[in-house]
């Protein structure tokens, strides 16, 4: 018979080493976003006529319709702030020492969102509809991960 937990604090948990590792591939719009985010510092989506929507990072088809896509639609580096968070734990329910805000942003020309930090908090509130632009590393910083996007910052 399966469990069935009806409270977090009844989740059991054991503590050790797991030998699990992951090996994701990104896909060929994933890989065009990635290097596109690498050498050139900006971001990609995929534009599909048929739905009149754009979704960034960029994908290989259309979720709503099937149709293929290709990834040569920049989007951003400004955007709106549709939706955000604060956390003040971590992921292992850790006390974080300074809270951390994490934004949902439809980049300008983009209809989809995406979701990164918000590292330095302005003075004032974040405010749903604010104007934000998307911050990423110096081209020597750069590896092609998703953290090459430092994240949002409020705009001027
Ligand atoms: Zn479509």
């Amino acid at each position: 018979m399966r469990e069935k937990i009806a409270h977090p604090d009844e989740i059991r948990r054991w503590e050790g080493e797991f030998p699990v590792r992951h090996r994701y591939t990104p896909g060929v719009a994933g890989e065009a976003f990635f290097t596109a985010l690498r050498e050139r510092g900006v971001l990609l989506g995929s534009r599909c006529a048929n739905c009149d929507y754009t979704y960034v990072p960029a994908r290989l088809f259309c979720e709503r319709c099937f149709s293929e896509l290709a990834a040569d639609t920049e989007v951003g580096p400004d955007g709106e702030l549709v939706s955000f968070t604060i956390l003040f734990e971590g992921i292992e329910g850790e006390p974080l020492d300074l809270p951390e805000a994490i934004g949902a942003v439809r980049l300008d020309g983009a209809d989809a969102v995406l979701i990164h930090r918000v590292p330095d908090l302005p003075d004032e509130p974040l405010e749903i509809g604010q104007r934000v632009e998307v911050v990423i590393k110096p081209e020597s910083e750069r590896t092609g991960s998703i953290l090459d996007i430092e994240g949002f910052r409020v705009a001027d």
